[in-house]
């Protein structure tokens, strides 16, 4: 978050109900904040919703999350079940040279990140300003980069290692001492007090994602006004703001005019979600099993990644016999996806579903969601927007920023922040 709390007061004023700002005023009405939220829209949620479809569920945004004993305690408290990932279908891959692969190095590639892996860099990166490609090509080379990096990163931030901004993006990569090795950050790393133990586990709401909205929405009760656009922040004990960046540049445009362009300047990634149902007689080699496949950009598809649903969390097909996908399109590299028509989407994926999956038929059904404005791209610019909204709009006590671009774009990492407030 950016900003703090004003302790002389106990009520909050939160503009926005994605998840950010449910959970942000989830936690301030268990601490006896006497809390109002207002959005815009006619539902709550914002870019999370899971729609129901004659062959299952079919989730719009997050339809998983990483969850830590942290999360874990606070699903508990909201009475949500958690999935976690089906044993038998652990397995994730990366597509290359037209295989579905489960490490996709080849035994030179291998011994090449072995040794950057123990070597002293040449050239240490600046931490301050290197991207998550500076720092993968200094420590661990060019192959990981290239197959197992840039594909995982595409798959989350839906933008290329270049872009990202490694103290942004991925602060727990940062190296403790620049100048050593990978190997000697890794274990000078482990020994940090505070460290978490154990590795956070993936794990799906049994009743889908829009279930964590529904409970979040009880739970605040009649504080919570839809329908009810914002167009001038109002000057109020605490207000928590939890929009996406263009709209938190109008609302501060006249107030601090120089984060409200820094604001403009950050891009978003576009992306397409898909959640396809198909027979899983259609697939030449059985229906995909395990969690997903990433695709690197250089594999000659437009098709980002395919989650495998009901291989990995049960309920996400109605009948046995029916497979649920959820397929990306678009990220940085390929903006245009977006304006791709139904059509054109469904005759795309059911092409590449071939070539990675062996897919041979017809879909039963396809769920699309365009997000022109997705996920905020993690760079300098956003760095230097945070900067500048830190020293202006939110600097005066009473003032907060809780988003996903505030610090982190998963919602682990919101409710992980939700401790700042307690
Ligand atoms: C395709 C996709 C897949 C994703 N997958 C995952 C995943 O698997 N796991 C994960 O952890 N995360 C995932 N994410 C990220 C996660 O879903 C988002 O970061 C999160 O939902 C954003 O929530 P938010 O509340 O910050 O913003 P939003 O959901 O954008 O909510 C902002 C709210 O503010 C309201 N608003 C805007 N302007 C005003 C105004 N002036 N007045 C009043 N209200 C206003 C809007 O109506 C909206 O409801 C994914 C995102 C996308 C797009």
């Amino acid at each position: 978050m950016i900003g703090s709390l004003d302790p002389r007061h106990r009520e909050a004023t939160v503009i926005g109900a994605g998840i950010s700002g449910l959970l942000v005023a989830y936690a301030l009405k268990k601490r006896g904040f006497k809390i109002r939220v207002f959005d815009s829209s006619s539902r709550a949620g914002g870019l999370i919703e899971t729609r129901t479809t004659a062959f299952g569920p079919a989730e719009t945004a997050a339809h998983s999350l990483m969850v830590n004993d942290r999360g874990s305690s606070f699903f508990e408290e909201l009475g949500i079940e958690l999935a976690p990932v089906q044993p038998e279908s652990k397995a994730r891959y990366i597509y290359r040279k037209g295989k579905m692969r489960r490490f996709p190095l080849t035994f030179l590639e291998t011994l090449h990140t072995l040794r950057s892996f123990f070597s002293k860099p040449a050239h240490p990166i600046n931490p301050a300003s290197a991207s998550l490609a500076d720092w993968a090509r200094t420590y661990i080379g060019e192959p990981v980069l290239r197959n197992l990096l840039a594909p995982f990163v595409t798959g989350v931030y839906a933008a290329t290692p270049e872009e990202l901004l490694l103290s942004t993006a991925f602060p727990s990569l940062v190296p403790i001492d620049p100048r050593r090795s990978l190997f000697w950050n890794v274990l000078a790393a482990r020994k940090k007090p505070g460290r978490e133990k154990n590795r956070p586990k993936m794990m799906a709401p049994k009743d889908g994602m829009e279930s964590v909205i529904h409970k979040l929405k009880d739970l605040i009760g009649p504080d919570l006004y839809l329908n009810h656009p914002i167009h001038e922040l109002p000057d109020v004990p605490n207000l928590v703001v939890c929009v996406p960046p263009t709209d938190l540049a109008g609302l501060i445009e006249e107030s601090d005019p120089d984060s409200a362009n820094a604001l403009r300047a950050v891009r978003a990634s576009p992306l397409v979600t898909i959640t396809a149902f198909a027979r899983s007689v259609d697939f030449q080699n059985g229906p995909p099993r395990g969690v997903g496949v990433l695709i690197p950009r250089n594999e000659g598809l437009r098709i980002l990644g395919v989650l495998f649903n009901s291989s990995s969390f049960p309920g996400r097909a109605h009948e046995p016999e029916t497979v649920s996908m959820t397929v990306m399109l678009g990220g940085t590299t390929d903006p245009d996806a977006v304006n791709l028509d139904d059509e054109q989407i469904t005759g795309l994926i059911t092409r590449e579903l071939g070539s990675l999956l062996g897919f041979q038929g017809t879909l039963l059904h396809r769920e699309i969601t365009r997000w022109p404005w997705a996920i905020p791209v993690y760079s300098q610019l956003l760095q230097d927007a945070r900067l500048l909204l830190s020293k202006g709009f939110f600097s005066r006590p009473g003032r907060v920023l809780f988003t996903n671009y505030s610090k982190d774009v998963s919602i682990r990492g919101m409710i992980d922040s939700l401790r700042l407030f307690s």
